[in-house]
């Protein structure tokens, strides 16, 4: 993939950050995999989450399976980030600009493993719930944290916080390919 070619098209969308990394920065962590467990509504809800998408050690290998990653963050103002139904509505913003990013990497010949934020939204109800594969595998992407991802040391080695201020919601995509 040219990635000078990408970036001119980074550069024409309202990201807060992006940057390539190798896949072997990432800290995976079992810690995370249990506040999924324990803390997340979501856990074995979707495809998109744990268990579904499989042992915290499987997701690790999946990722280093490519040898490059772009992560991209986009920030959003929110008037009471306390307020969750706030913060959400502003994810489907996030949401489009990761398939736009997927998209002019598939353009230039690459074929992104894209995660990205939350649980998947796009069935009312989960096949998961009915014991079924999922139904649209090409569009659906996991949650960073789904992979056991810890993305705050990735940010900070970058200077970065992951509140950037208060009352302002960060969203990370992390886009593997080779
Ligand atoms: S696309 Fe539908 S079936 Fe697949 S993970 Fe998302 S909600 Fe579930």
């Amino acid at each position: 993939m040219n990635r000078e070619r990408l970036e001119e098209q980074l550069a024409e969308l309202p990201l807060y950050l992006y940057d390539f990394l190798d896949p072997k920065e990432l800290e995976f962590s079992q810690r995370i995999r249990w506040i999924c467990q324990h803390e997340c509504p979501m856990y074995g809800k979707t495809w998109a989450c744990p268990p579904g998408v499989g042992s915290v050690e499987s997701c690790r290998e999946k990722c280093l399976s490519y040898g490059n990653c772009l992560m991209i963050a986009t920030i959003a103002e929110v008037s009471d980030i306390a307020d969750i139904q706030q913060t959400l509505a502003t994810r489907p913003e996030h949401e489009k600009i990761t398939n736009q990013v997927g998209a002019a990497m598939e353009a230039l010949g690459a074929k992104p493993y894209i995660l990205s934020t939350e649980a998947c939204a796009l069935c009312q109800r989960c096949a998961i719930l009915a014991g079924q594969p999922c139904r649209h595998p090409e569009s659906m992407h996991p949650c960073v944290e789904s992979h056991g991802i810890n993305i705050i040391p990735t940010l900070e080695s970058r200077g970065l916080e992951f509140q950037y201020g208060e009352n302002v919601v960060t969203w990370v995509s992390l886009l593997f390919y080779q």
